[in-house]
């Protein structure tokens, strides 16, 4: 059997596990993803959105983030998932290594080498690049010198703050740079333990509109900051440390902040000359003949206009979930001549519910590998008969999220519901169901997806006469269960 190498072990890989089933022999390679790190803390969205495929969908829960975050779904929960799906794929004992180098065999032509070291390798049919994000951007200049004794970081990275307790040092002045949730939830933390605290973000960038995705959780720690003029819209252009604290350097301002620990939080750097940045890994041969795998089926969108994954002409190596939408690669701007980073490839989302509509989310990577691999995630038992046609059919499994699903699924299980109605009329059911769910009311529960209620009555003002019980029974012989 051909072997195919994951590289990465987050939710992409998880993903791509459950929905790939063409006959590659998958293991994966890398430390857990980003969630096993974290300390545990209610993610973005209720579990209906965050549903790995595979298991079971939970039912439609409208979380209220400005009262409570109950309906969050919980890190360490989601982690869990991953973790059960990838853990029975890994490659060799160690998790924690590292691919450095991507290239062509040269002993068996074809075929592709992911280097751990100059002379440890595998060597495999197919690579599928899952690293996530990458590197996180850089943070302003930093000059002088820290102080001998102090036993926190005084200037960190936003995930290694919430990745490590430690850095939870109580009663020190914090200041914050970023608007996106995740400095939203770095904001949370450090309100807990700062005395003093500020949050900046750079005018003319997402400001804090970032803050506000995923949905309702972060309008508690956004508006505690209104409230208590603690957001400011400045650009930070220097860090300086001086004797044991720090002075934060503003733009246009002859004044400075002061604060004791700098939390950035600026988002993944899509440069390509970073060190580490997965276009670095690839040999020149590999990176030069990727070009995006689009959505030929219009499973997200219009056909051939989404992109999926970015893969080799072969296949032979892809690129998928959130790396995809990160990845950039150097090119020649024909004007200036110069090296110049491509742009990012904009993500598929717009069907997805609102609170969903994350370039890097979760949702996203569910949907778009989904796609690439054209999951459908309902199972079928058929026994032939004697005479070599078909006795029995049962459907055994039916997964299909109505939040999550691309049109092709909603397609399929729309087509075993109601085998009385025409393609167009399957068509029409799939279109509306899209954009019932993806209404962007904001503030409201249209951001969390469709409810079963809703559902029930959006096929109601398409079929006549159909009633509940009707639907329940459509439901139970396509094998789906909602709730
Ligand atoms: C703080 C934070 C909060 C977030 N909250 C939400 C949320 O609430 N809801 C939501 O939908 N999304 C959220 N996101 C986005 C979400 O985390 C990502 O969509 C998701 O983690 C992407 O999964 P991934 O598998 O592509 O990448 P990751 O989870 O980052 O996994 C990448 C994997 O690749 C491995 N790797 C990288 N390079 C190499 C290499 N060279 N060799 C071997 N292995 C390698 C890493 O070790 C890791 O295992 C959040 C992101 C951040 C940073």
């Amino acid at each position: 059997m051909p072997t195919r190498l994951i590289i990465g072990a987050g939710v992409s890989a998880a993903v791509f596990l459950n929905t790939s089933s063409d006959g590659y022999k998958t293991v994966v390679v890398g430390e857990d993803g980003l969630w096993a790190k974290l300390v545990e803390h209610p993610m973005g969205q209720p579990a209906h959105l965050l549903h790995l495929p595979g298991s079971p969908p939970p039912s439609f829960t409208v979380a209220n983030g400005e009262m409570s975050l109950d309906n969050f779904l919980s890190s360490g929960v989601f982690q869990q998932g991953v973790s059960e799906i990838v853990k029975g794929s890994r490659y060799g004992h160690n998790p924690s290594r590292k691919v450095r180098r991507i290239s062509k065999s040269l002993t068996q032509p074809g075929n592709y080498v992911a280097w751990f070291d100059t002379s440890h390798a595998l060597i495999v049919e197919k690579i599928v690049i899952a690293t996530g994000i990458g590197a996180q951007r850089k943070p302003p200049k930093i000059t002088g010198t820290p102080a001998p004794g102090i036993d926190y970081s005084q200037v960190i990275e936003g995930i290694e703050f919430l990745e490590d307790e430690e850095q939870h040092v109580p009663n020190i002045d914090r200041a914050i740079y970023g608007g996106s949730a995740t400095a939203a939830w770095v904001v949370d933390i450090a309100s807990k333990y700062s005395p003093k605290m500020n949050w900046f973000a750079r005018p003319g960038g997402s400001e804090f509109t970032g803050a506000v995705l995923p949905g309702a959780r972060n309008a508690k720690i956004i508006k505690l900051c209104e409230t208590h003029n603690l957001q400011l819209l400045k650009e930070v252009t220097e860090v300086e440390y001086v004797g044991e604290r720090l002075h934060i350097h503003v733009k246009d301002e002859d004044f400075c902040y002061i604060a004791d620990q700098f939390i950035y939080s600026l988002g993944g750097d899509d440069n390509p000359t970073v060190t580490d940045h997965i276009y670095q890994v690839m040999d020149p041969d590999i990176r030069d003949d990727l070009s995006p795998i689009l959505d030929a089926s219009g499973a997200l969108g219009t056909q051939y206009k989404s992109v999926l994954a970015l893969g080799t002409s072969d296949n032979g190596v892809m690129i998928v979930g959130a790396a995809t939408y990160n990845f950039t690669a150097m090119t020649v701007n024909p004007t200036s001549g110069k090296a110049v980073p491509t742009k990012k490839k904009p993500a598929p989302m717009a069907h997805l519910p609102w609170n969903a509509q994350v370039p890097d989310g979760i949702a996203v990577v569910v949907a778009s590998i989904s796609a690439l691999n054209h999951y459908i995630p309902i199972k079928q038992r058929l026994t032939l008969n004697y005479q070599n046609t078909y006795q029995e059919y049962a459907i055994t499994e039916n997964n299909t999220n109505i939040n999550l699903a691309d049109a092709n699924q909603l397609a399929v299980l729309f087509t075993l519901m109601f085998d009385e109605l025409s393609a167009n009329q399957i068509n029409d059911l799939v279109i509306r169901t899209i954009m019932a769910r993806s209404r962007k009311t904001k503030g409201s529960t249209e951001v969390f997806g469709l409810s079963k209620r809703d559902f029930y009555n959006l096929i109601k003002s398409r079929i006549s006469f159909i009633s509940d019980t009707s639907i329940d029974e459509r439901c139970s012989l396509a094998g789906l269960k909602l709730s």
